[in-house]
């Protein structure tokens, strides 16, 4: 099911973009007085006060907001920049581009000035160029004249079609999302976080998203993000704008929709359709704006804890998370695994963050529940379902600086934020979708895990694939020497060995190694499910020496990698099985798949 409204949105949505003048198209409800006039408004977003738009749409034409401002609401600045959902960044490129060949222009007519008055001499230096480098799993783009930088009208924001660009004449088209770290101390513009969704086949999610791969020359980009500020719930914020949070609801199948998922927003209401509004109790849910949590006093009043202080907390970031409906409209669960959730509507007194309450609700509409099947009768299932989506996913991590010092401090930090964000993604979801951060350098599809004694990396369901023999444990640590597999003792620590194999003629440097243990019943174990962040034994990391030898004595290169099994982390064994996984992941399969479907898995029975 495609509601019309998505269809006429595409529609309009390609018209529009053809216009000179129109620099994005959006949607958001329309909130007049405190009414709700439209679920869905069009917004037309022009390029600059003077461009000419057509105004016979009905659509709200307004500026785009791309930078941040300084304003006197602290929290205000902690949200994400909902503009960037709706921009043409085929258009940022032609502007930025233009701006370019004026600023060289400028400077050659400068230094042309300059040779004539002083006859002899240099003149003036040309703009410093732009230098990238790889810093082990980030992109970094040194750009000291700021070149990347793209005036819209009186807004600015950073050319990441080019930036992207830059990136791949070093990687491949192997990521569905690009997150870059913008370095703002460093004098580039301070554009906030934001994201824009750039490819998605996904319907049941109230938003649909019209294909702009071919603006960024990719088959794989999903979205798009960026931050001028960090913490771990902005990185799992940005990159889930791909699926949330757009839907609204009905209360019966052939009833109104209602809009009260994105009510009472404390931001811009024509932006409220992206987030949770404050009447929903959404628990842990990093896409809400209020992170404050509704307790139920079972009297018909309600407390309202406030979490914005977590959010910094060095102990407590790890709170947020995705709610069980951000994880269905996500692809990772299914709608009966979403129980019910309240909506706490029109308080009194009126909801204050500093207000701890109690609260009572209006009546009506009062306090009252709503389901995941009050999402589907307004959009329709989630398609694909959740044992049909992606869950895994490859983000590249891009850094761009004006600073031009290789050890910046900047940098050190990204690395830091984003090596943090792996296991909390992991976390977050559940275990239900993994999202590899490392850069893929060209020869990762060089590295395997055997399955069985003849794989040598091809896929193939023959042989007890569940027994790798290149998975095995030991009741002391000699598994250097000792290849065959251990029963772990009861009482006493393990080690669990895997042998990572290179079949390429060159090394790989920083190769990862996740074990883990399951209890589920081997042939029914699936990743990334089973690779469960609860069950993580530990990681290691090593080179991997390039293959050796000549036609028949060509043997792979490989490295031994080693964790401690500690004794209560032994699961009952009949059935469990120890589980690896090589990162770099690989970039297919990304569906929920076995073990013997991908070559950087690895399983032992232990029974
Ligand atoms: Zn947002």
């Amino acid at each position: 099911m495609v509601p019309a409204f998505d269809a006429s949105f595409v529609r309009l949505w390609f018209a529009l973009r053809k216009i000179d003048g129109v620099i994005g198209v959006g949607f958001g409800p329309k909130i007049v007085d405190g009414d709700l006039v439209s679920p869905r408004q069009l917004v037309i977003y022009k390029t600059d006060k003077d461009s000419a738009v057509p105004d016979d749409t009905g659509a709200e034409i307004r500026l785009p907001r791309l930078s941040k401002r300084r304003i006197t609401v602290r929290d205000r600045t902690q949200d994400c920049l909902t503009d960037y959902q709706w921009l043409f960044w085929d258009k940022i490129d032609r502007l930025n581009k233009r701006q370019r060949r004026q600023a060289r222009a400028d400077t050659t007519h400068r230094s042309a000035q300059s040779k004539k008055s002083k006859k002899k001499g240099s003149g003036p230096a040309a703009l410093p160029a732009m230098t990238t480098r790889v810093v082990d799993n980030l992109y970094v783009i040194h750009d000291p004249a700021g070149s990347l930088v793209t005036q819209v009208g009186t807004e600015t924001t950073i050319n990441f079609v080019e930036a992207y660009r830059q990136f791949r004449r070093e990687f491949g088209d192997d990521y569905d999302f690009l997150a870059f770290f913008v370095d703002t101390e460093s004098g580039m513009p301070d554009i906030g976080n934001g994201s824009t969704p750039i490819f998605s086949d996904v319907t049941g999610i109230g938003r649909t998203i019209p294909d702009t791969r071919a603006d960024w020359n990719s088959a794989k980009l999903r979205l798009c993000s960026h931050f001028t500020w960090v913490t771990l719930r902005t990185m799992l914020h940005e990159p889930a704008h791909l699926w949330c949070s757009y839907v609204h609801y009905r209360r019966s199948a052939k009833g109104p929709r209602e809009a009260l998922l994105h009510a009472d927003f404390a931001g811009a209401p024509d932006q409220s359709g992206l987030h949770w509004g404050r009447f929903v109790e959404d628990g842990v849910s990093c896409m809400d704006y209020d992170r404050c949590d509704w307790h139920d006093n079972r009297d018909g009043t309600f407390h309202r804890f406030n979490h914005r202080l977590d959010e910094t907390s060095p102990v407590r970031a790890k709170r947020f998370g995705y709610s069980p409906l951000d994880l269905y409209l996500m692809g990772l669960i299914g709608p009966g695994e979403v129980p019910p959730w309240t909506m706490i509507c029109d308080p009194t007194p009126p909801i204050n963050d500093n207000n701890f309450g109690p609260y009572t609700p209006a009546n009506p509409p009062g306090a009252f529940q709503l389901s995941v099947q009050n999402v589907i009768f307004e959009n329709g299932p989630r398609t694909p379902d959740h044992l049909n989506s992606p869950r895994v996913f490859h983000q590249a991590t891009i850094v761009v600086t004006k600073d031009t010092d290789p050890n910046a401090f900047f940098i050190a930090e990204v690395a830091a934020d984003q090596a943090e964000h792996v296991p909390n993604f992991r976390r977050a979801t559940r275990g239900l979708a993994m999202m590899d951060c490392s850069l893929l350098r060209d020869n990762h599809g060089d590295l395997y895990i055997k399955h069985t004694p003849a794989d040598d990396g091809t896929p193939s369901q023959s042989g007890d694939y569940f027994n790798s023999p290149d998975l095995w444990i030991r009741n002391s640590p000699d598994g250097k020497a000792n290849f065959d597999s251990q029963m772990p003792i009861p009482g006493q620590d393990s080690w669990i060995y895997a042998r990572v194999r290179n079949k390429g003629a060159r090394p790989y440097q920083n190769v990862k190694v996740n074990f883990y243990v399951t209890s589920t019943a081997h042939l029914d174990v699936r990743y990334p499910n089973d690779w469960h962040p609860d069950r993580l034994i530990g990681t290691a990391i090593a080179t991997v020496p390039p293959a050796s030898g000549r036609g028949s004595s060509r043997a792979d290169g490989f490295a031994i990698l080693e964790v401690r099994l500690p004794s209560e982390r032994v699961p009952a064994p009949a059935g469990a099985s120890v589980l690896c996984e090589i990162i770099p992941m690989s970039v297919e399969p990304t569906k929920l798949h076995a073990v013997w479907e991908n070559r950087k898995l690895a399983q032992r029975l232990m029974a």
